[in-house]
């Protein structure tokens, strides 16, 4: 592992135009679940699984389930409680935050919803998923944090009397064209492409990997995925472990 890291260590020092392609398994050091792994959302015990719960269909037709898993499961961690802490950027997010601060990242692109890359520091980020710090009135626009959100019960509804639906894309919906389309480009511009903490089945999202051509494609997975082969170095291993042992 060390002459892996040496490796890997090697092609940062070489590029200038990095981008970094994460998914759950960036956060789960952080103590958010990612949803595939045994100890993940999928092996706990729910009424639907978590692609039912989190499918717009559900939303519309099960308000007060949809919400009682987004408090439970999304947004605990992520706000905290006095017995639950809350999650903190960890040595991954905060080792990409300082690649970027040194001109040497240009974007991460996540499917990640917490917003832990923000808080660790990272400027450019394309949150292809959107995010559970941002929830929106769906009559009158007006904004309401996740701790809005986990503070109230039942279905939230905004002031203004509207139900107010979280900025998250739910299964079913489509993908911002915005967000997307920058994705698109800073991959497709990209001298090095770092892919990590994703199992690469979710869609669109995974396909993005595709439109770098470079040969510089490092996949940091801790399972084996689907599509290792694409890579032109895999290391399996828990990326903030591995990303603490580099420096910029
Ligand atoms: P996934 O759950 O399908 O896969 C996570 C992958 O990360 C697994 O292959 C696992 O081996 C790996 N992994 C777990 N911990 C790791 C670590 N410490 N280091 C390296 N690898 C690690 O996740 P996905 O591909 O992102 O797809 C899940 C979907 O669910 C996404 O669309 C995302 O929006 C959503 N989700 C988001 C969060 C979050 O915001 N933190 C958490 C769960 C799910
Ligand atoms: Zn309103």
């Amino acid at each position: 592992m060390m002459e892996d890291i040496a490796v890997l260590q090697k092609l940062i020092d070489e590029s200038s135009n990095i981008v970094f392609f994460g998914g759950a398994g960036v956060s789960t050091e952080s103590g958010i679940p990612d949803f595939r792994s045994v100890d993940g959302l999928y092996h706990q015990k729910f009424k639907y699984p978590p692609e039912t719960m989190l499918s717009h269909s559900f939303y519309v037709s099960h308000k007060e389930e949809f919400y009682e898993f987004y408090r439970e499961k999304l947004l605990l961690k992520v706000v905290g409680t006095a017995d639950v802490s809350k999650a903190e950027p960890n040595a991954a997010h905060r080792f990409l935050a300082e690649l970027e601060k040194a001109g040497k990242l240009s974007a991460v692109v996540t499917q990640n919803i917490d917003g832990l890359h923000q808080a660790a520091g990272s400027k450019n980020v394309y949150e292809l998923h959107g995010s559970v710090l941002r929830n929106y009135c769906q009559n009158c626009g007006k904004l309401y944090s996740a701790e809005d959100i986990f503070n109230s019960n039942g279905v939230p509804k905004c002031s203004c009397g509207g139900d107010i639906k979280p900025d998250v894309v739910l299964y079913e919906e489509g993908l911002d064209n915005d967000v997307m389309s920058g994705a698109v480009r800073a991959i497709s511009n990209a001298d090095m492409l770092i892919i990590g903490g994703t199992s690469l089945v979710v869609y669109p999202a995974a396909g993005l990997v595709d439109y770098y051509r470079g040969n510089k494609l490092v996949l940091i997975n801790r399972d084996e995925t689907a599509r290792d082969s694409i890579a032109n170095y895999a290391f399996h291993g828990k990326i903030g472990e591995i990303f603490s042992q580099l420096h910029v």
